[in-house]
């Protein structure tokens, strides 16, 4: 059909129809429940409330809603995703490069490193564990807002010679923003000045009490410097993860969120897709922001080309139509031509939101008001 009552979009949306009479009438349009809307219309309300549009085909196209819930059978253990926080100079960069040196992988030789704005850890155990290699609050911040919340759990790395300093405090508040789990790593404990015990107390005023002062957040001391600690860190970020009891289905079409993406001189757009469900395969047709692509190749952390990516898997990927931004999300579609008309569609969006959020639209609301 090419066009649809409100109340049928709602009910197809499982959605209160008066709820999209509200959202319609802060864009601008004031309808009532049984006004017919047309296709447009519909597909901006849909996207308004983080659904996704299902296009049967071109010429018969009808708005339907994906299910979005895989079932429970469906969904087998992830590896957790990290990411690293702190103040300046405390040793972000040091620990992470310290974790991917405790890969058994990589082993001791140390391997290609391949920046690709992630990485994953293989440990003794077995276990996997990815870490975004993009430390700063502004990527945490930025995907956040973009809908995105990747992250599993936040490792907090705070000098112990140092002590909670203003991006500390900033990565305590986003960590608790995001409703992440954190574990606080205690570095530079080396230094004969470092005072752990100092940097436990001062946590209590930010309302993170650790596990030695009958709290549940879990605490840990390293050198990354002179690589003490780490087996300990990884032992707590797996216990972690074990209560998270992270999960995905591995069999669907794959979905993911861009990490970071760039113009690459000899292979074209690139972007580093972290997995969050489904498996990402070469070949495959997919929409990722406003851009389209097919998998022409992947690459993964160890400068391998891999032909699949499962959940929690960071790839970088080779074969859009353009650069997508941080945050943005790749879905996996059936063919190239829904792919096309996805991204098309989005980018049309893209300005429609543009332009309607001019004054017009308050100055509908207010003269409807009085
Ligand atoms: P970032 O800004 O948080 O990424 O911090 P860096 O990893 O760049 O580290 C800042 C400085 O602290 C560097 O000079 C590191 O060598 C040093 N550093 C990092 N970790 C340790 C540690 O465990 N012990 C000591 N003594 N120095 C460290
Ligand atoms: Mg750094």
């Amino acid at each position: 059909p090419e066009a649809i009552t409100i109340q049928e979009l709602a009910n197809r949306m499982a959605e209160k129809g008066a709820d999209l009479v509200k959202a319609l009438f802060k864009m601008g349009t004031p309808v009532t429940i049984n006004d017919v809307i047309d296709q447009d219309t519909a597909e901006l309300l849909v996207e308004e409330f983080g659904h996704r549009i299902q296009r049967v085909s071109e010429s018969d196209i009808e708005i339907g809603i994906e299910g979005d819930q895989d079932a429970p059978e469906t969904l087998k253990p992830r590896a957790p995703v990290v990411t690293i926080m702190g103040h300046v100079d405390h040793g972000k960069t040091s620990l992470l490069d310290a974790l991917r040196g405790t890969d058994v992988v990589r082993g001791e030789a140390g391997g290609i490193t391949q920046h690709i704005g992630a990485y994953q850890v293989k440990t003794k155990g077995g276990d996997i564990i990815t870490f975004l290699d993009t430390p700063g609050h502004e990527a945490f911040t930025e995907m956040r807002a973009r809908g995105a919340n990747v992250t599993d759990i936040v490792i907090l790395v705070v000098a112990a010679d140092d002590g909670l300093m203003p991006q500390t405090i900033e990565a305590i508040n986003h960590t608790k923003a995001a409703g992440v789990p954190m574990i606080v790593a205690i570095n530079k404990v080396d230094k004969p000045e470092a005072n752990p015990q100092r940097i436990r107390e001062r946590l209590l005023e930010h309302e993170i009490v650790v596990e030695d002062l009958g709290g549940d957040v879990q605490d840990v001391q390293v050198s990354a410097l002179k690589k003490t600690g780490l087996d300990e860190l990884i032992e707590k970020i797996l216990l972690q993860a074990e209560l998270l009891e992270l999960t995905a289905n591995p069999d669907r079409a794959a979905e993911g969120n861009v990490i970071e993406a760039k113009l690459d001189k000899g292979r074209g757009p690139v972007a580093t897709v972290l997995v969050r469900r489904g498996t990402l395969k070469v070949g495959d047709n997919f929409v990722v922001g406003a851009e389209s692509g097919k998998v022409r190749a992947m690459v993964n952390d160890k400068g391998e080309n891999v032909k699949v990516a499962g959940p929690s898997a960071p790839v970088e990927v080779l074969g859009l139509s353009g650069v997508p931004m941080a945050g943005d999300q790749l879905s996996v579609v059936e063919n190239e031509a829904r792919a096309r008309e996805v991204a098309a569609y989005r980018s049309e969006l893209a300005t429609k939101k543009r332009t309607t959020a001019a004054p017009t639209s308050v100055e509908h609301m207010f003269s409807a008001l009085n």
